[in-house]
């Protein structure tokens, strides 16, 4: 019943391990993270303790600086290692936490299963990187036939593209936070009805995501509340080309209900 994310130049597992203690009041029975390391996603999870299912998993293995973590209530699925957050795709490509409950997950599950989607959980969650990786799917076919892109890749605007359509088909409630492999540097956030915040660490090329600023308050008290509808992209990079101005966040925020 808790999220993190971590994009900057500190040791993500860390960090992340961190807010997790941090957000154990809200209550939970199990719990991950998941981080890009050499190119490839690394998820650790199961039920029990944050403190024990730290150590007996090893979560501060192999260093990243760009990440996720969760602590779980289950809602939908018993209280397992399988059901346990993050959930990736089948690709293990993209990988998600998510606070809430997704109320069409059956018929999408249905759907993607009926596409040869293969799901290792029961949960409501494990839709989310699915149906991103299906609209992934789709763009790259669609690619192929126009003979625009052979060579399988996908831009940074397709994936995020990509996030847009697949929330578009999803009802419920989400706090969300994704990581995808092939960009590295780009942590996103996006809610409906589930508590997010994001958080401006050091030099301003350090950003948090929690549930609420108690996951990152260790690290700074400089946070944005998002609202409903808001699809947060942060880019390390371009934060650091594009170091202009304004507001005194140096990152996008989209309103999904205002621009798909
Ligand atoms: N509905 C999801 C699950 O049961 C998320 C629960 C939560 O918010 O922790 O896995």
């Amino acid at each position: 019943c808790g999220i993190i994310g971590y994009i900057g130049s500190g040791n993500a597992s860390e960090i992340l391990l961190d807010g997790l203690k941090r957000l154990e009041y809200r209550g939970y029975d199990s719990c991950g993270i998941g981080i890009i390391t050499s190119n490839d996603i690394l998820v650790k999870k199961n039920i029990g303790k944050v403190k024990e299912v730290s150590e007996y998993e090893n979560f501060e293995e192999f260093p990243s600086n760009i990440g996720l973590g969760h602590s779980r209530w289950a809602t939908h699925g018993g209280i397992t290692k399988e059901n346990s957050h993050p959930h990736t795709d089948c690709n293990n490509e993209i990988c998600i936490v998510h606070n809430g409950i997704i109320s069409n997950y059956k018929e999408l599950k249905n759907k993607l299963v009926s596409k040869g989607h293969v799901f290792k959980s029961e949960t409501d969650t494990e839709v989310i990187p699915h149906l991103i990786e299906e609209e992934i799917k789709e763009l790259k076919n669609k690619n192929k036939n126009n003979n625009e892109n052979n060579n399988n890749k996908y831009s940074k605007e397709d994936y995020i593209n990509c996030i847009k359509k697949a929330f578009k088909k999803i009802e419920g409630t989400y706090a969300v936070v994704i990581i995808n492999k092939n960009f590295p540097n780009t942590l996103i956030g996006i809610r409906n009805e589930s508590p997010m915040v994001v958080g401006l660490g050091k030099d301003d090329s350090e950003y948090f995501i929690g549930s609420d600023v108690s996951a990152f308050l260790k690290y700074t008290n400089k946070a944005l509340p998002l609202e409903d509808g808001d699809l947060i992209i942060i880019d390390k990079n371009d934060n650091k080309i594009n170091n202009e101005k304004s507001n005194s966040y140096k990152f996008e925020v989209f309103n999904l209900k205002n621009n798909c």
